[in-house]
């Protein structure tokens, strides 16, 4: 193709992908309908097959996981009520404060561990008494991947069991859940157990173009499309992105373990050379340290070799279907030659 990106290797993210030949041909085969009115048949077919695939009575296709976690804050929590979050979840910190903003809902944040989950204790120590001083607790919000790390089936069960004997709902924020089920091998349906709600990206490292799912009750769902239709994620023939949706999941969840081994087999290769400390990765997410200095040329050189990668305090590196071990093999012979220079 002569699109341009199409020569990059990019690694910022998995929500680069594109939808490959396949993908695109049943989009394009996709029957049509408005939405709105319910009649899309993609969409109804995608949203019966997302709630079945997770075990949940409905689901929702929404354009975007910011959207789908809103939906699903909006419904579980009204104004003055807060939920309880980790300070690195993306909810908390890369939503632009929409809960707050749009819900006048309380984020109650708590300190992530290292591992991603909350302690047991800290969500314990938060939930708020019946006392009009206080915000009222509703909800508990985990995240699963979270930085690439998977929790624990055990954890889960622990952390949704205290939530709910202490009265709070459960949402999880499950951008990357089919991540987190296929590296601990678990059916999707039974690495969601134990949450009220689950929003799922499809744009991410499933391949998608655009579009998630949030899976709930019917009667959460019936509300989630109501405030879906106030935000304006009413879509009309939004079939196509559907039919992108659905061949995702059929296609492309078995495939995330190849993901999964090439952020394991590069992070393994770059850890080798000088200067750099890498974080071993759990799944498709992954960090390498190393000075300012020598990040800021590394980056200069990996761009010049036309290789993006995510800058921050560190590179982040996330591998996806776009990113074959021929390309990674590549970028890792442009920092071996800069690093050994
Ligand atoms: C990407 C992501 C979202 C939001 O998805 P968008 O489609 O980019 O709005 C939510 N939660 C997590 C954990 C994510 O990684």
């Amino acid at each position: 193709m002569s699109d341009m990106n199409e020569q990059w290797l990019d690694l910022r993210s998995d929500t680069v992908t594109r939808p490959g030949a396949a993908m695109r041909e049943a989009m394009a085969a996709a029957p049509l309908g408005d939405d709105v009115y319910g009649d899309d048949p993609s969409v109804n077919l995608l949203q019966e097959y997302a709630a079945g695939l997770f075990g949940f009575e409905a689901a929702l296709f929404a354009p975007s996981g910011t959207q789908s976690n809103l939906l699903g804050l909006l419904v579980h929590c009204g104004r003055g009520d807060e939920y309880l979050v980790g300070q690195e979840a993306h909810t908390y910190r890369y939503e632009a404060g929409g809960a707050a903003v749009l819900g006048s809902i309380q984020p109650q944040p708590i300190l992530n561990q290292a591992d991603g989950s909350i302690a047991l204790a800290d969500i314990a120590a938060q939930i708020k008494p019946d006392d009009f001083h206080f915000a009222r607790s509703k909800l508990l919000a985990l995240e699963n991947t979270i930085g690439g790390r998977v929790l624990g089936a055990d954890y889960l069960e622990r952390a949704t069991a205290l939530a709910h004997g202490c009265g709070l709902a459960t949402h999880l924020d499950g951008a990357r859940i089919c991540n987190a089920a296929v590296k601990q091998g678990l059916s999707l349906r039974s690495a969601v157990t134990g949450f009220d709600s689950v929003s799922v990206c499809l744009s991410k490292g499933l391949g998608a173009p655009v579009g998630s799912l949030l899976c709930g009750s019917k009667p959460f769902i019936a509300q989630a499309r109501r405030w879906r239709k106030m935000l304006g994620g009413g879509m009309r023939q939004a079939g196509g992105l559907a039919a992108a949706g659905l061949y995702a999941l059929e296609h492309n969840v078995a495939r995330l373990a190849e993901d999964h081994a090439n952020a394991a087999w590069l992070a393994g290769e770059l850890a080798r050379l000088p200067g750099l400390t890498v974080s071993t990765p759990q799944t498709n997410i992954f960090y390498v340290d190393m000075a300012a200095e020598l990040c800021a040329r590394l980056n200069a050189a990996l761009q010049a070799e036309r290789i993006r990668v995510a800058m921050g305090p560190h590179l982040r590196l996330v591998t996806h279907l776009d990113a074959p071990r021929a390309e990674l093999q590549r970028m890792l012979e442009v920092c071996a030659a800069h690093l050994r220079s």
